[in-house]
């Protein structure tokens, strides 16, 4: 059955990881033809063979969003495999634990406490606040610098980058992870301006709390129930729950589709009324 974004080619950055291979699944479903880059290359194949398994056209290309050669190559790739880029998802993203500290409040005692693995903001180290900012920021803006190229002057050529929660309202602990997601939600704004008269709309997703690998063990305990964090999270997200991947295909599609041809610049929370709540 063809739809909008049948024979598009969308080229989706960090599609190995746990949401970008949902949305790249769910494009693939609409007859879009993907390209999974990601550092891991197995992971990508992986991804990539999945959606070929299901009856999709997919690709997995090994690439660092950080490295300007490694993506150029990987263009080049998607080029030769797919053809010219259509969409591009910039997924790759994500914290590091030196750009964390380890609680959420100083407190005056803190100062000269030998308390084991007690990070407060006095120590965090630049060289982790660089890597998360580095891993957000100039993974969108490269991908984007090689990739939007292929998108001038087509028809129905859509950026989509991924911001989050922590992008309205900073999270505790992660104060890199936050000015990172910030700097996102600015830089598609700009973009969106910047793109407008080639054509090439550019919005956000800002997902909420989705339990992932990554932040498993830091919002569930190993019996299942949430820890601190994880209960506070929901006790502030209105509809009671954390999300799941397939959350974000609804949003992604109509951000990428003709339903939403006079809308860019958007950041569309996706968070169960989270950032809506006051907590009271
Ligand atoms: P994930 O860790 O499952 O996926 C990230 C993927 O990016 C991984 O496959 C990883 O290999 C890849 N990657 C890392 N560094 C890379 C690099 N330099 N070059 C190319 N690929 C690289 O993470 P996820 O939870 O699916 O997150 C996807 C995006 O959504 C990220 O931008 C993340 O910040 C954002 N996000 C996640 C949540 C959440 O709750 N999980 C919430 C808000 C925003």
């Amino acid at each position: 059955m063809s739809s909008e974004f049948s024979g598009k080619v969308a080229v989706v950055t960090g599609g190995g990881g746990v949401l970008c291979s949902t949305m790249a699944q769910a494009l693939a479903d609409k007859g879009a033809k993907i390209a999974i880059l990601d550092l891991r290359e197995e992971t990508a194949e992986r991804v990539a063979a999945e959606i070929r398994e299901k009856g999709g056209d997919a690709v997995g290309v090994a690439c660092n969003v950080l490295d300007l050669e490694s993506l150029k190559a990987a263009h080049q790739k998607v080029n030769e495999l797919l053809g010219s880029c259509d969409i591009l998802i910039n997924g790759a993203g994500g914290n590091h634990p030196k750009g964390t500290t380890s609680k959420g409040f100083l407190l005056a005692e803190d100062l000269d406490s030998t308390e084991e693995g007690l990070k407060t903001f006095f120590d965090l180290d630049p060289e982790g606040i660089k890597f998360v900012f580095d891993l957000n920021f100039i993974g969108t803006l490269l991908p984007t610098q090689v990739f939007a190229k292929d998108m001038i002057g087509k028809s129905g050529a859509s950026i989509i980058n991924i911001s989050s929660m922590n992008a309205f309202t900073p999270l505790t602990k992660i104060p890199a992870y936050s000015g990172a997601k910030a700097a996102i939600s600015n830089f598609t704004q700009w973009l969106a301006v910047h793109f407008s008269k080639v054509g090439i709309r550019v919005n956000a997703l800002a997902p909420g709390f989705f339990l992932t690998e990554q932040n498993r063990t830091l919002l569930t305990n190993t019996d299942g129930s949430l820890t601190d964090r994880g209960n506070t999270i929901i006790s502030h997200t209105p509809m009671s729950r954390f999300g799941t991947p397939d959350d974000l295909t609804g949003t992604l599609l109509w951000l990428c589709g003709d339903g939403s041809q006079f809308v860019t610049g958007v950041v569309i929370p996706i968070d169960g009324g989270f950032s809506a709540f006051s907590g009271v």
